[in-house]
């Protein structure tokens, strides 16, 4: 056939595509740590929050510099969200993890004070939330180096674990996690168990997640593009499903929340019967992710490179 270019489709490709290290995740595949939870535990639930504030529409473009109502909703999070959240969570005896990028930390310490006050991990979540795709490997650079810098500001000890804002990882940011010394990262969905992401030369040990159990995909909704307002009864649904297997299969299950939208008031509700249902069920162990990452580090070495 001549004169007929194809836009989709395999013949679409003038390059070859990056190949995966076929022989790592071939390993891995085959593999089933022993996770041993402390205390006797069946599953490890990792409950997390990406306090993004006004971050989460800087980090989409400068015009929202001026989009003061986009921006009001991005602050719910600070001023009604977190403080409810960490009611709940003392209410429960929970200690949980925050991602925290640096603007927000330097713009609303009180509320990151408040969040370390209770016993609260704090990660980095980047500097205004860049998407680290449409941006240069020296802009990503600064986001890491800048959410350093502002949450040292303020006095929070330097974060030993890395979420990529809006998760859609680079080869760079994945080099310059390993290069900071990151201990964990929780950026990639390749499995529903802790493992070893393989970028290159790169091994970050991975806690990951995944868009399903992000409370955003559920709740999410701009003027722009629309979005979703599910109702919270099902978000809490799936939650306890995957809770369910993560527990039958002896995982971890890591939830994403965001507090401007699981904060609102009937959605926090269900957040809480959530909470209360798992420590009810009295099989899970609720570490931070650091303690997640120090517990399942030395039985994930032997899946790193042997090469
Ligand atoms: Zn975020």
């Amino acid at each position: 056939m001549t004169g007929v270019v194809k836009k989709n489709g395999p013949c679409h490709l003038n390059e070859v595509p990056p190949s995966p290290d076929t022989q790592h995740w071939a390993r891995w595949a085959a593999s089933e740590p022993e996770w041993a939870w402390p205390d006797g535990k069946s599953v490890a639930v990792t409950l997390t929050f990406d306090v993004d504030a006004e971050t989460a529409w800087y980090g989409l473009g400068d015009e929202y510099f001026a989009r003061l109502t986009s921006l009001s909703e991005g602050r719910y999070s600070v001023v009604r969200a977190v403080p409810r959240i960490l009611q709940l969570l003392r209410r429960l005896d929970l200690r949980t993890t925050f991602f925290v990028p640096g603007w927000t930390a330097e713009n609303y310490p009180h509320v990151v004070e408040a969040i370390l006050a209770d016993g609260h991990e704090i990660g980095h979540h980047g500097y205004v939330h860049s998407r680290t795709d449409r941006v240069s490997a020296d802009v990503q650079r600064e986001e890491i180096e800048r959410g350093f810098s502002a949450l040292e500001s303020i006095g929070v000890p330097r974060p030993r674990g890395y979420r990529n804002p809006s998760w859609e990882m680079t080869t760079e940011t994945a080099a310059m996690v390993s290069e900071y010394g990151f201990l964990y990262d929780s950026s990639f969905l390749t499995d529903d168990r802790p493992y070893i992401e393989k970028v290159g030369d790169v091994e970050l040990l991975e806690l990951p997640s995944h868009w399903s159990l992000d409370d955003w995909p559920y709740f999410g909704y701009t003027g722009d593009f629309g979005g979703n307002t599910s109702t919270a009864a099902t978000w809490r649904q799936n939650q306890w499903d995957e809770y369910q297997i993560a527990r039958d299969e002896g995982r971890n299950v890591n939830f994403v929340c965001h507090p401007e939208v699981i904060g609102r008031g009937y959605r926090f509700t269900q957040l809480a019967k959530l909470l209360e249902d798992i420590l009810a069920d009295g099989r899970a162990w609720f570490p931070t992710m650091e303690e997640l990452a120090l517990h399942v580090a030395p039985k994930l070495l032997p899946a790193r490179s042997r090469s």
